[in-house]
Formats: C-alpha cells, structure tokens, sequence
C-alpha cells in the first residue's frame, strides 16, 4: 500500500513545532480583545455565491477555489478568505453597529505550491463594521502594527494608499484603461488581455514588463474627489499621532474587488521580496451591499499566520520559551508520585509532565531532558520515604532535596530565579 501523506500545499504542525503558532494566536487575541474586538467563528465551507459576490474578476474566485457540489446537490466552497463570511454573518445576524470582530481561520486556495505559499493556510484577522470614520481606519491599522510589535517583528513596512470611491474611481479607472491599452503590447501575457477587466490589477503586477508601464500609470492619490482627500489625510494624521511608521505606496492595490479609499499592506523586509506581503487590508464600504445587505461601510484586515512565523524566526522575535515545560516528574519509587505531584502542580498553574510504563530511572531522564522541561522533580525510593522530592536544574545542576509539603513554592521560587 503506497504510504498515505499530507496533500500537496498542505502540512501539519507537530506538537514540538506549535509553541511559536500558540504564541502568534495568543497575541493577537490579546491585542485585538484590548480595543474590543470579539472572536467570530464561521463554517469553513459556504454557499459558493458568498464568495463570487466578493468579485468575479479576481484570481481567488475565477482561478484558485476550492468549490464543489455537495451531495445534496448544493453548490459550495471552502472559504479562499474569511472576510467575506463575516460580511455574509453580518447580513445574516444584522448585529448593532459599529461591529468589531475578529478571527483565526485557515482558508484554501488552489495556488502553485512554493514556500510561505500554501493551499491551506492560516490567517487572523479583525473587520469593523458600521462607521465611515477615518480614525476607524487608523485604529485597524495600528492594531496590526502594535500585533507585529508585540511579537517582536520589527522589519515591517507599512504601505498606504486610497483608492478612490464611487465619485471618483470611475474616472480614474477610465483614465488607467486608456493609459494601459496605449501601451498594451509592453504588458505582461497575463495582464494584456485583462486591461478593462481589472485594470488596477496591472498596478500590483510583480513583473518587469508590467511595472514599466505602472511607473508611468496615472495615480489614483492624484486623482482622489474632495471627500476621499480628506480622508486619506485624516488617516495619515491618524498614524503620525501615534507614530506609527508608514509611507504611501500609490501602486498598492488589493487583489479583491471590493476595496474603497484606504487600502493597506504590511511588507516583511526579512521575507522574500516575492512572498513578502505579511498582511494587508483596507476599507470596504461597497462590500456589504454588493453581497445583499443594507449600506454599511467596513474596514479590516488579515495578516498571514505562515508568514508572520517566517518574519518570527528570521528575526530575533521567537519567545517559545513561554511554552516549556516548568518540570517533568521522574518517579521511579512505583507512580504514585508521579502521579499525584504531576496533578496537584497542574492544577496549581505549572506546566508539567511526566514518565509513563514505569521506566528505569535513567529512561525517565533521558524523556525529562527532551521535553525541555526547565526542572526535573526526582522521586526514589529514599526520597518517597523521606516525604521529600529531589529537584534537579535540567540545564546542569545538583539535584537539591525539598520538602514535598514546601514544593509549589520552592518550584515557583526557582522559576522565577532562572526566568526566562
Ligand atoms: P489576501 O487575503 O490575499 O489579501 O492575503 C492576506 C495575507 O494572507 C497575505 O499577506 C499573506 O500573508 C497570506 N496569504 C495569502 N495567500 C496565501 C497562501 N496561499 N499561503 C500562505 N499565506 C497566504
């Protein structure tokens, strides 16, 4: 029988790989909880129209879904992103607004597999829905930088640009058409046949022969109505009063259609300059009605979880250290030990683990050592008798007899000693 493996795209996360996920989940939940967001949860899976509403015209739904009909004959598709789920659980639950939520979710998306590129994959993210208001927009923004922040990741770049609204983007995308078709024969195969498709796309194209013609492209910053002016400099003012670091980009589009004014991407400078997009977001006023519901402005973002841990470790921001072990029992005086101090320190807030199958105690040593437990709590048959336990410091040290009454704080008094 051939040996059965992960999907192409896809990979798993063993239990000694995942402290850093556990790590870059938490902090974001904490983050975001702080200016009030709520954890959204949504079925992977979802009537297909959910997402061709989000725009036809983009490579996530013409190209990369996952989409199938079900065997009750429904068509439907894994979810290629979460926002538009959460706009469809908005319209759905008419909640009062403004609505702040927040999620981590994995998505699909049927892409040429290559490194931080995946057909499963991860993101968290928040959406704030019911109000217009640019410092709405810098609060999002912000949050996303203070999340990179409180990881450690400092080689971010913040890119900044608007894209216009209803008022004035038609005019500019004419203007773009025209300036694109006039030189139709530099673009790239991909894009020379999708100039009145989705014009803003050639903007955003990585290759030489597009970008030629994009540096010369009419801006839409410079062709913004009063109202979108106004707003992108309110956002500008936004971030410079809480020095946050960020330039305007005026080749920045996104790749779904629904974007209006700010629009947003964090770039990792650690990361590879064609995967280097950490996560990116914006205002997408026009979302929410396109897909069936009432008026309703919204501003989000998604940051990507795979990439966020690539910037993680080419940085010095890794700090799995708050996922060790505080101590691994090493009984061999027959288990009770091992079972009951395992149990009461656990409940008591430590982390802690322990040999099974009643092991000699030079197994059980060599299991303490790979846990990477900080502390080794040795149990013998002289110990057991003298009601003590031995603890022992796994990075070297003697091993030092503590009373079994005095151990939760003689443990807590080491850990704090030897931290981090
Ligand atoms: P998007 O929804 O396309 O704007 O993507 C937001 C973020 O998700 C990107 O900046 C990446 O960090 C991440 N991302 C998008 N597609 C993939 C993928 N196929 N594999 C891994 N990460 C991805």
């Amino acid at each position: 029988m051939p040996e059965l493996r992960n999907p192409p795209g896809t990979f798993d996360v063993l239990p000694s790989q995942s402290s850093e996920w556990q790590e870059v989940l938490t902090a974001f939940a904490s983050t975001v909880s702080r200016a009030g967001y709520g954890l959204i949860l949504t079925p992977t899976f979802e009537d297909v129209a959910v997402f061709s509403r989000i725009g036809d015209t983009t490579d996530v739904v013409r190209k990369e879904m996952y989409d199938f009909v079900d065997k009750g004959g429904r068509h439907v598709a894994l979810r290629p992103e979460v926002t538009a789920s959460v706009a469809r659980a908005f319209i759905q639950h008419r909640p009062a607004t403004p609505w702040k939520a927040w999620y981590a979710a994995s998505n699909f998306r049927f892409e040429r597999p290559q490194a931080g590129r995946f057909r499963e994959f991860h993101q968290v993210g928040i959406e704030a829905f019911g109000s217009p208001d640019p410092d709405l927009d810098v609060e999002v923004i912000a949050l996303g930088w203070e999340y990179f922040a409180s990881l450690g990741i400092d080689s971010v770049d913040l890119l900044v640009n608007s894209l216009g609204d209803q008022a004035c983007r038609p005019a500019y995308r004419e203007k773009l058409v025209e300036h694109l078709s006039a030189r139709r024969e530099e673009l790239c195969d991909e894009h020379r046949d999708r100039i009145e498709a989705n014009p803003l796309r050639v903007l955003d194209c990585k290759r030489e022969p597009c970008r030629a013609v994009s540096a010369a492209a009419p801006r839409q910053v410079d062709n913004l109505c009063a109202d979108c002016e106004a707003h992108l400099h309110r956002v500008e003012a936004g971030l410079k009063a809480l020095s946050v670091p960020f330039r305007i980009d005026p080749h920045l589009v996104r790749g779904l259609d629904y974007y209006t004014r700010t629009t947003f991407e964090y770039a990792g400078l650690s990361l590879d300059s064609s995967q280097n997009a950490l996560g990116g977001g914006g205002r997408y006023d026009g979302l929410v009605a396109a897909m069936g519901g009432p008026d309703t402005p919204a501003v989000g973002f998604a940051i990507g979880v795979e990439r966020t841990l690539l910037a993680l470790q080419a940085g010095s921001g890794s700090g799995a250290d708050a996922e060790r072990l505080d101590a691994f029992v090493v009984d061999f005086a027959g288990g009770d030990a091992a079972r009951d101090i395992s149990a009461r320190l656990r409940a008591g807030g430590f982390r802690v683990d322990r040999a099974f199958d009643s092991r000699s105690a030079k197994s059980q040593f060599k299991s303490a050592d790979r846990s990477g437990a900080r502390f080794a709590l040795v149990v013998g048959p002289d110990e057991f008798a003298a009601g003590t336990v031995g603890v022992k410091d796994l990075s070297g040290g003697v091993q030092e007899p503590i009373l079994l009454a005095d151990l939760d704080s003689e443990l807590r008094r080491r850990l704090d000693r030897r931290t981090p």
